[in-house]
């Protein structure tokens, strides 16, 4: 199996520069329906895998984030796009360490060994570099795009090559 990972904040909805874990406050980002149809058309599998140390700084729980998550999938299914995993790290450095917290690579990990994906066949997006840090510890190879960009406007076919 090959996946097309994702960070989900500044790539999927728009990064706010603050936690997003209302869905009042969660917009998909311009475009990314389309861009990703691009890549379920190809044979990608979708997992994301984001960091939610809002979670262990008591701001928002982990109900919000299943809440919202649940939602999100829902949207994207509606639009034909089936999310296979959502995984996320409710840890931050700040409180304690994990091995899960990007740029750790635990939640690559796992969604390899569980679904058998091929890393050399799977790509990472994200917009920070400890994004494609995590993925590369598992041979995955990263792009990355600037936050909240218009999915239109990024260049795929480098990335499908
Ligand atoms: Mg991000
Ligand atoms: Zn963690």
């Amino acid at each position: 199996m090959k996946v097309l990972f994702l960070d989900r904040d500044g790539i999927i909805n728009v990064e706010r520069g603050e936690y997003t874990f209302l869905i009042q406050d969660f917009s998909f980002a311009d475009n990314l329906f389309s861009f990703l149809m691009s890549f379920i058309n190809k044979g990608y599998k979708i997992i994301v895998v984001t960091n939610q140390g809002g979670i262990d700084k008591g701001l928002y729980s982990k109900d919000d984030v299943n809440d919202l998550h649940s939602w999100m999938t829902n949207e994207l299914n509606n639009r034909g796009i089936e999310v296979l995993e959502i995984y996320y790290c409710p840890h931050h450095d700040t409180i304690q360490n994990c091995l899960c917290r990007k740029p750790k690579s635990l939640l690559f990990e796992k969604s390899i060994a569980r679904f058998g994906i091929d890393p050399v066949k799977s790509l990472m997006i994200g917009d920070n570099q400890r994004d494609l840090d995590a993925a590369s510890k598992c041979g995955i190879k990263g792009f990355l795009v600037n936050s909240n960009p218009d999915w239109n406007e990024v260049r795929i076919s480098e990335m499908l090559k």
